[in-house]
């Protein structure tokens, strides 16, 4: 065997060469591997003996896509277009042989491959499209000659990852190999060889794109519409679609231009920065500074629950559903009923849907045991407490545990807002607590804030953040201060909002201005989905607020269709006329001289005081990192993914500087940090 580079080995067996990329952990296509293979095809160019070559990775997996950390730095090695070329233009066949996940760059390689084939595991996708991104060498143009156009539409929109059974059903692989993966792709190259089957070019193969440019523009008008939605705000999957349209449309190198210009728009673009901030800020974030990253974790076998409501239910799914049995407790059986029939249902509508099976249903409700007795967590390794949002019960339930749950147990608290570190000064163990706040619902948002008492032990910290992973959440620290990360943040841009619609802007304004910049909803929707009667009740309402008196007025929000909106039976909004009179005959008695209220004085007043927030926040050393508080509003609250989360959109969009001048403008004391950089 001889090394091409340190990466790279090139080895004969008879008169089939052998590539090998040996590049751990997952072979990325860095600039070693680029000039190995160069190398390789050299070589093997320069060898008349040879009758095929056989492309293999070492390792977990084959080239598992481009090196992005070489993304935005001067380019280095070989080029992987020439890499291609010399692969694509080889005299003899070549056979990629595929194990684990042949993404991105990776598949882009395989596809310049003459044959493919896999183990009966492999994966394969393009997943650019993710970062803000289309995949660059060639695979918008080879992918829709392998395996049509509408498929090809579906796996570089989406990313999504194919199967080895599917790609083989689609084209993309040749064959399944089944034992030793390299002897089975050079037993297969001495077959083709045999055979004198012909050397498969991709780019020159259009018989399977499913029809011409008239034929199929019908079916990427579909797709278009299909997909508005979920591609709303983001530039990436449109430019996918048009490199694919360009494929049908035009000749291999014309579309390869088109591609070229697609993939040099999104890349200069802000939207693929941000979103490749996203995916390492996602990955930092699971980092706790200053622990030991050795620090030996907490067994976590068993859960206990204590609240059967709208986030104890929800958090005992997430257990639940991989394997982790849940003691649920409530203070009456009715309550507590009533929770499991929740949890029930949410199972079978997921099972109903296809997402598993109804035995799946039963195994998982099979772990469920609902009781009335806080003592049946004596022996849970985790307790977490979902109650009402009060002190003073907290405290309570707090200091029962405390001689209920066995030593070592991590007690952990569901609150919003609430001391961390008082609930646990009412446990002789406050090195045990932590505050593990979930979002709503509990069982699909994946952000969990894990909240750092003053006195949470490293382990019992490093426990919660590794069990939020192990049940599929994203963790991030927060310090205690009130609302954490994330509500404390909402809590600056819900007091604009509501000043807003005082001073002039009306709420549904509100709300389009910042769905237009890229949320789910805004805060009036927001209220309206949540119910405006949280936390209200008819005999200690004083009316001192807007939404005191709406709720007075029966104004509950979507539950009765009557909120800052009324909605009809399939949820269709109108600004409520209702509302609107009591929003104005407030701001009269409140003496506030109504005016207009332009869009991008909303938009500042809206964000600008929430950035302000999460730089005070890092000011304070409640969040690690900006990147963190960015992870918690992608997460959490819906920040759009290709804005990066509000401290980046600061940071590279709207600028720290002018953030800062205009909060000053508004009266608002700035955050240094915000003056400063984080
Ligand atoms: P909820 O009213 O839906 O549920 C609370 C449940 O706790 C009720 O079923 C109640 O019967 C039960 N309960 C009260 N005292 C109890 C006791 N002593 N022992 C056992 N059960 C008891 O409330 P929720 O929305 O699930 O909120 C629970 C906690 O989660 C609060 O601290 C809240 O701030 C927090 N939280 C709520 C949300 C949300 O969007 N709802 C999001 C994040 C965090």
């Amino acid at each position: 065997m001889a090394a091409i580079t340190s990466v790279v080995d090139l080895a004969m067996d008879g008169d089939v060469a052998v590539i090998t990329i040996d590049s751990p952990p997952v072979n990325a296509l860095s600039a070693d591997v680029r000039d190995g293979l160069d190398g390789a095809f050299r070589a093997i160019a320069a060898n008349p003996a040879l009758k095929a070559a056989v492309l293999v990775c070492a390792g977990r997996t084959f080239i598992a896509g481009a090196d992005i950390s070489e993304f935005g730095k001067p380019p280095r090695g070989a080029s992987l277009h020439a890499v291609q070329d010399a692969m694509e233009e080889s005299a003899v066949p070549v056979v990629a042989a595929i194990h684990g996940t042949a993404l991105g760059g990776g598949l882009e390689v395989a596809l310049c491959a003459h044959y493919r084939v896999s183990d009966a595991k492999a994966k394969f996708g393009l997943p650019e499209v993710k970062l803000g991104l289309l995949p660059g060498a060639g695979g918008t143009q080879r992918l829709p000659r392998v395996v049509g156009a509408k498929k090809a539409l579906e796996m570089v929109t989406s990313g999504a990852q194919m199967g080895a059974k599917d790609a083989l059903a689609a084209g993309l692989v040749d064959e399944i190999v089944e034992g030793d993966l390299t002897a089975g792709a050079i037993a297969f190259a001495r077959r083709i060889v045999a055979e004198g089957r012909p050397l498969k070019k991709v780019r020159d193969d259009t018989s399977k794109l499913g029809g011409d440019a008239a034929a199929l523009a019908p079916m990427f008008a579909d797709f278009r519409q299909s997909h508005a939605r979920a591609f709303k705000g983001f530039d990436a999957p449109e430019a996918n679609i048009k490199c694919i349209e360009a494929a049908v449309a035009l000749p291999f190198e014309e579309g390869m231009k088109v591609e070229r210009s697609e993939f040099m728009k999104l890349m200069s673009g802000l939207q693929a920065t941000a979103q490749r901030h996203v995916f390492f800020a996602e990955r930092q974030a699971a980092k706790i500074d200053g622990l030991d990253p050795k620090t030996e974790l907490l067994p976590v076998k068993s859960v206990g629950i204590i609240g059967a409501g709208t986030m104890g239910g929800g958090i005992a799914m997430n257990f639940l559903s991989v394997g982790i049995p849940v003691t649920i407790v409530e203070t009456k059986q009715e309550a507590l009923d009533r929770g499991v029939a929740v949890i029930r249902r949410n199972y079978e509508n997921s099972a109903k849907k296809g997402r598993f099976s109804m035995e799946e249903v039963e195994a998982r409700m099979g772990r469920l045991t609902p009781t009335l007795a806080l003592e049946d967590l004596k022996d849970a390794d985790l307790i977490i407490e979902a109650v009402f949002e009060n002190m003073d019960i907290k405290k309570d339930i707090f200091g029962k545990l405390d001689t209920i749950a066995r030593p070592g147990a991590i007690l952990a608290s569901n609150t919003s807002y609430l001391n961390v570190d008082e609930i646990a000064a009412s446990t002789t163990r406050p090195e045990s607590v932590v505050g593990t706040h979930f979002f709503s619902p509990a069982n699909v948002m994946r952000l969990l804030e894990v909240v750092r008492g003053a006195r949470t032990s490293p382990q019992v910290l490093a426990t919660a953040m590794a069990t939020g992973k192990a049940i599929g959440k994203i963790g991030v620290v927060s310090g205690v201060c009130h609302g954490f990360i994330g509500n404390r943040m909402l809590g600056a841009r819900q007091e604009q909002a509501n000043k807003l619609i005082l001073e002039g802007a009306r709420p549904a304004d509100v709300d389009r201005v910042l769905t237009d910049f890229g949320f789910p909803m805004g805060p009036f929707q927001m209220a309206d989905l949540a119910g405006l009667d949280i936390g209200w009740s008819a005999e200690t309402s004083k009316g001192v607020t807007v939404r005191d008196r709406l709720c007075e007025a029966g104004l509950r929000g979507q539950k009765n269709g009557k909120g800052f909106y009324d909605y009809d039976a399939d949820r269709n909004r109108t600004p409520s006329p209702v509302a609107e009179a009591i929003i104005l005959d407030y701001a009269a008695e409140k003496g506030i001289n109504r005016r207009s209220i332009d869009d991008q004085e909303i938009l500042e007043r809206c964000l600008y005081p929430m950035v302000n927030e999460g730089a005070k926040i890092l000011d304070e050393g409640m969040a690690q990192r900006a990147s963190d508080v960015d992870i918690v509003w992608i997460n959490g609250y819906g920040w759009p993914v290709y804005r990066g989360g509000p401290m980046f959109w600061a940071e590279h969009d709207a600028g720290r500087d002018t953030i800062a001048a205009a909060l000053e403008r508004m009266g608002m004391d700035v955050s240094p940090k915000l003056k400063s950089g984080w």
